[in-house]
């Protein structure tokens, strides 16, 4: 047996692959991974296509094309005010997740300490740890998921090096508020921290809130990375697009990581991002924020017939629910109980916790098409529970 790097150890295969190939198994139905399954817009399929017949088929630079930066410079201007220097800010990535690593990369040094609030996004634990950092956890409690700032403080001593936050969050659907921001900005100023801000779900917000990036706040400009990318809101999680918006100095750092590991993002892929992001106007926006909020009522609904409380997200698109009253001595074993009995399948709580505080939990993802979602809302609502007080 050859000897494997200790390093590797620490790369576990993720709860949510395991409980997908499970779901595989039983051809279920799968509210494990985070795959939207809308309709690709048809402007990024073009776009794509066009690309490719008309060639642009070979490595790009490192950073990405220009036209995919340029389209998001103009878009996170008009969305959110804010200026960014498409040649030195942005760095087009495979995925968020190759974002996310390479400005890590560019930034973080093995033994350096990451703030994570928990419930918290598995693959930034996970890729942090097999980076060599130390994670160390800030536990958010329903209902609201507010910050604790003295656990927060707590946490604080002189190998911290920064924060992450998943912003609207995976896995709660919690929506960080202006209040919350400009409190984590004295907080960043005062301790020296970078903020990496993955958001990811950007477009996923409802009930009449407001996502706020917190590159906005003018304390947090010149110490944020803000991750997002284009798997969730086009439904191409397989193309592997994503970006990164940062300061000079951390681009140029990242963007040679970024050479080193991928070489390049897929090049038509990102001619077709930016041809959606130019042509898509605000009103597709907030059709898929629409969606996604009655998909969220409708799946809420079903858990609750079912006898499980679901914790209400504010945005994303994934529901927490209590599943405390599902047989089984622990969560893995209660969300294989819930596939074997509906072919549902959902991730069990420990995924997002690095103790065993969410064995109660399971995370549900709703952004299925609405027939498929039909058809999981009946299996749920029928779940035959064993009595018992929820
Ligand atoms: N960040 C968060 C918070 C996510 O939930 C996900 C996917 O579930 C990703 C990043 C992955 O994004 P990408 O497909 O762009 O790598």
């Amino acid at each position: 047996m050859v000897r494997l790097s200790r390093r590797a150890e620490n790369v576990l295969q993720s709860e949510i692959r395991a409980m997908t190939y499970e779901c595989a198994r039983v051809e279920g139905i799968n509210m494990a991974q985070g795959v939207c399954d809308l309709a690709i817009p048809s402007s990024v399929i073009e776009g794509a296509k066009a690309a490719m017949d008309a060639g642009r088929n070979i490595y790009t630079p490192a950073e990405g094309f220009v036209e995919l930066r340029d389209a998001i410079a103009a878009a996170t201007q008009a969305r959110y005010g804010l200026s960014v220097d498409p040649d030195a800010e942005i760095m087009i990535s495979s995925g968020a997740t190759g974002a996310f690593h390479s400005t890590a990369h560019a930034l973080l040094d093995p033994g350096d300490e990451v703030i994570l609030f928990e419930p918290y996004y598995g693959y930034h634990a996970a890729s942090l740890k097999a980076m060599g950092c130390r994670v160390r956890y800030v536990r958010l409690e329903p209902p609201g998921w507010r910050v604790n700032w003295e656990a927060l403080g707590r946490t604080i001593n002189s190998r911290t090096r920064a924060v992450v936050l998943s912003n609207p969050s995976n896995p709660t659907g919690k929506v960080f508020r202006r209040d919350e921001l400009e409190r984590l900005a004295r907080f960043a100023r005062q301790h020296d921290l970078v903020v990496f801000s993955d958001e990811i779900y950007e477009h996923f917000v409802y009930d009449g809130l407001t996502h706020i990036p917190p590159a906005s706040i003018d304390a947090l400009r010149e110490r944020t990375v803000t991750i997002s990318g284009f798997s969730k809101i086009f439904s191409i999680t397989g193309w592997r697009l994503g970006y990164a918006i940062a300061p000079p100095e951390v681009i140029q750092a990242a963007t040679q990581y970024n050479d080193l590991v991928y070489v390049c993002p897929p090049a038509p892929l990102q001619l077709g991002a930016a041809r959606g992001v130019l042509e898509l106007g605000v009103e597709f926006y907030r059709e898929v924020a629409r969606e996604h909020r009655v998909k969220r009522d409708r799946f809420c609904a079903a858990l609750r017939q079912a006898g499980l409380t679901p914790h209400r997200p504010e945005g994303a698109y994934y529901v927490m629910a209590d599943i405390s009253g599902v047989p089984g001595a622990d969560d893995r074993e209660r969300a294989l109980w819930i596939l074997e009995r509906t072919g549902v399948a959902c991730v069990p709580g420990r995924a997002f916790y690095h103790d065993d505080a969410g064995r109660n939990l399971a995370r549900f993802c709703f952004a299925k098409k609405s027939e498929v979602l039909e058809e999981a809302c009946d299996r749920i609502a029928r779940l035959a529970l064993p009595a018992r007080s929820v």
